[in-house]
């Protein structure tokens, strides 16, 4: 399998909403910030390609450019259309097999529809391929809560099951041989961090599990993480586990680090050595 690392864009998100409880004095040591207090977010797709069958994989879209003016104020700067993205690297998006969306959170499933300039009509931008989503974040999307209302273009999403494009889990599943879908709560309902397994290491896709580096410390939780003490037990286990086996993670927001093994020290985790993709 080939594994390439897509950054579609980047936005600024307030320091102290993404670190939660922790205080500024100790984040700013580890993830920087403007005067205003605002840090510099990547939005990070994965393509894989050269798996079992033939599949081509990809694994969220990026916040696209279709809600822009409503997103304003989170700045979006260098966004990159994730259509030409894959065609300048040999894959037309009718091509793509199977596109994972870890949550619909705005900034991860953004460029998996696309609007007909003329018509106005929503269609999915990978026409061909099957969307895996979560039952539950499924369902969250279209009844969220108070706190996950604005997270959420659900017309947008509306568009991928018009179509039957949509599969919906509800438990860890199997992609295909060497990708596995795990659920994980806390940051929202059944969030999936795709496994792929490959012959030197398995890569994790921590999504908002984990979104930076400086989250593999257990308790810089986001304060956007609708239950944060399922965050906790949730990153702990995805910790442990990549600590014992070597598993590379991938932090599919840290705009300085993007994967790399951990290590536990104590009770600690700790990022090891960097992974290049
Ligand atoms: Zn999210």
């Amino acid at each position: 399998m080939n594994i390439q690392l897509i950054d579609t864009g980047y936005f600024y998100a307030d320091g102290g909403a993404m670190f939660g409880a922790i205080p500024k004095a100790a984040w700013q040591r580890r993830y920087p910030c403007d005067e205003s207090n605002r840090c510099v977010l990547a939005m990070r797709s994965v393509l894989i390609t050269g798996c079992h069958g033939g599949r081509i994989v990809l694994i969220d879209t990026g916040a696209g450019s279709g809600q822009m003016k409503r997103l304003n104020h989170y700045g979006f700067f260098n966004l990159r259309n994730l259509t030409g993205e894959l065609s300048a690297r040999g894959v037309p998006a009718e091509e793509v097999t199977d596109v994972i969306l870890t949550h619909l959170h705005f900034d991860h499933c953004g460029y998996a529809t696309q609007r007909d300039e003329t018509s106005g009509r929503l269609s999915p931008a990978f026409p061909n391929a099957i969307h895996w989503i979560s039952r539950r974040q499924w369902e969250n999307c279209f009844h969220p809560s108070p706190l996950e209302r604005d997270s959420y273009f659900a017309r947008d999403i509306n568009a991928l099951e018009k179509t039957n494009a949509v599969r919906l889990i509800d438990a860890d599943t199997t992609l295909c041989p060497g990708i596995d879908l795990c659920l994980y709560d806390g940051h929202t309902p059944g969030q999936i961090a795709p496994y792929i397994h490959t012959p030197l290491r398995t890569i994790v896709f921590a999504g908002d599990v984990i979104p930076l580096a400086a989250c593999t410390s257990l308790e810089w939780i986001s304060a956007y993480d609708t239950h944060p003490l399922i965050s906790y037990t949730e990153k702990v286990r995805m910790l442990e586990t990549a600590a014992t086996c070597r598993q590379a993670l991938i932090y599919c927001h840290d705009a300085r680090l993007s994967c790399s093994t951990v290590r536990k020290v104590r009770d600690y985790y700790k990022t090891d050595r960097i992974i290049t993709l």
